[in-house]
């Protein structure tokens, strides 16, 4: 029986991501995948947003998506087309980029990372023992690990077979996928029907990919060309000659949530965790960002450094952040339907989103830059995302997400140079003695009071904040990073 301390079920993005954070901080870590390769029927996600680019960059790879993708400074509301050039991040903008292009970069990293990938093989079940996991494959093959981690998609096997509850809301609307061409030049961009929306338009190959809602709620994801057929005549008076399908699919408004990220040595992430209508795009970016926030601790935990307990704080944390997203699709997509009084709000809200408050907050809110986690402390970065403040340190000029490359923690130290102690730590803790002179500026907030110490955690979130003193560090320390090594 092959042994890994780490058994990831699903190699979509999630997986690859919570498998890179695994391999970067040098714990045996396999995904088993049923795809054959990283190829997908269809081009599903279009985008990555500020917060995941962000994340991304404090891994040093997010010029390989920038390159491929296009910078789109805006986030849609429903009605209304918001500009969010002026958010505080290198990334002020969305990048359009398909779930393919994104997954072959992935799948490129962790190659690089040496995660051993098991193509073609299914997770059939697995049995929860005291000291790990058997997990068992469709060829008839048994893995063992110290931890399942469940990114296995919205139909998670892993969840089921965990009997983690799935509750949520029933889908009350359906919606074609499709990438075609037609004969006759369709109506382009985005129009709302009386059930929801419909939009039409060009890929770059001048290709049409459209989403059209259909007038009664269907289910199953292998639509037949003649439902398409009729759902472009009910939406549109015509089918346009649509012909040449190369992917048709069906998705629906239904929202659901797992009751709890983890049992035991289990562990859900990404659509496994939870699932909603793809409006707003959120799906694939927040899947990065749970993997990010799961990744380095459940390293430490399967490294020994960590009690266990660490990994309820994934719940604790990434939970509501669920929650929140899954609300936001019920809103948006309640928004779109193309009824009198629903037109009557989408003309009003618009002029409310526009102002320059609102519009901020959302820019951020989209963009998963408005987080904060509950780690205790006053100051306004406590639990928040380090900013990428440009630093000048003992080696020269650095910006502080290069500080974050091999995910490690960091302690950033504004005083007298060499004055924080952190020797207990120094196996675990980077200290850097640092100079910045400018200003600490937030998504939302504004400009903060600038910190005399900031303890970051590998994945960009403030742990601890000093201001003048060190009250506190050592318990943040062992809260988040273990007790010290010489305890
Ligand atoms: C039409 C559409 C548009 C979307 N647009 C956006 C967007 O613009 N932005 C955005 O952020 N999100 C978007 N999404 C959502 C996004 O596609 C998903 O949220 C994302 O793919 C989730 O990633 P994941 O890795 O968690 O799960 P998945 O991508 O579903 O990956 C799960 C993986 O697990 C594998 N697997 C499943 N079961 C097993 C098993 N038993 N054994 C082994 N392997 C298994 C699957 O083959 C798959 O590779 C969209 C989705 C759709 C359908």
């Amino acid at each position: 029986m092959r042994e890994h301390a780490v058994i990831i079920a699903g190699g979509g993005p999630t997986g690859m991501m919570l498998a890179a954070e695994l391999a970067l901080a040098k714990v045996d870590v396999a995904i088993v995948e049923r795809r054959p390769d990283h190829d997908l029927a269809g081009s599903r996600a279009g985008g990555l947003h500020p917060r995941a680019l962000e994340e991304l960059d404090q891994r040093g790879i997010v010029d390989r998506f920038v390159v491929l993708g296009k910078k789109r400074p805006v986030v849609l509301f429903p009605g209304a087309i918001l500009d969010k050039s002026d958010l505080p991040s290198r990334y002020a903008y969305s990048l359009g980029i398909w779930q393919t292009q994104i997954e072959r970069i992935l799948a490129d990293w962790i190659d690089e990372l040496g995660v051993k990938v098991y193509r073609r093989c299914e997770v059939t079940g697995f049995a929860v023992d005291e000291s790990g996991v058997a997990v068992s494959l469709k060829d008839g093959r048994t893995l063992r690990a110290q931890y399942l981690a469940g990114c296995d998609g919205g139909r998670s096997l892993v969840r089921k077979h965990a009997g983690i509850d799935f509750p949520g809301w029933a889908p009350s609307l359906s919606y074609l996928i499709v990438e075609c061409d037609m004969v006759e030049e369709p109506k382009q961009g985005v129009q709302h029907g009386e059930r929801g929306v419909q939009a039409l338009g060009r890929l770059e190959d001048g290709r049409i990919r459209g989403v059209i809602t259909e007038q009664s709620l269907k289910q199953g994801d292998e639509p037949t060309l003649d439902e398409l057929r009729e759902a472009l005549v009910l939406a549109y008076g015509s089918d346009y000659g649509v012909h040449n399908v190369t992917w048709l699919s069906r998705f629906t408004d239904a929202a659901r949530q797992a009751a709890s990220y983890r049992k035991g040595r289990v562990l859900l992430a990404g659509d496994s965790a939870h699932v909603h209508s793809p409006t707003g795009g959120q799906g694939l970016n927040i899947g990065l960002q749970d993997a990010m926030n799961l990744g380095w601790k459940l390293a430490q935990v399967v490294k020994g450094i960590s009690p266990q307990g660490l990994l309820d704080t994934y719940h604790a944390e990434r939970h509501p952040i669920g929650a929140a997203v899954i609300r936001h699709t019920l809103a948006m997509t309640a928004l779109s339907r193309g009824d009198e009084r629903t037109n009557a709000l989408r003309e009003i809200l618009p002029q409310v989103m526009r102002m320059d408050g609102p519009r901020k907050w959302y820019g951020a809110m989209m963009g998963g830059l408005d987080i904060r986690y509950d780690v205790g402390g006053d100051h306004q970065l406590a639990g928040r995302r380090m900013p990428d403040l440009e630093i000048s340190t003992p080696n020269g000029p650095q910006r502080v997400f290069t500080l974050l490359h091999k995910a490690q923690p960091v302690l950033l130290a504004f005083g007298k140079p060499g004055a924080i102690d952190i020797a207990p730590y120094g196996d675990r803790v980077q200290r850097v003695d640092a100079r910045y002179d400018g200003p600490w500026e937030l998504p939302v907030i504004g400009e903060v009071a600038p910190p005399s110490a900031v303890l970051v955690r590998p994945d960009g979130y403030v742990a601890w904040v000093g201001v003048g003193d060190t009250v506190g560090l050592m318990e943040a320390m062992t809260r988040w990073f273990g007790p010290p090594s010489s305890a």
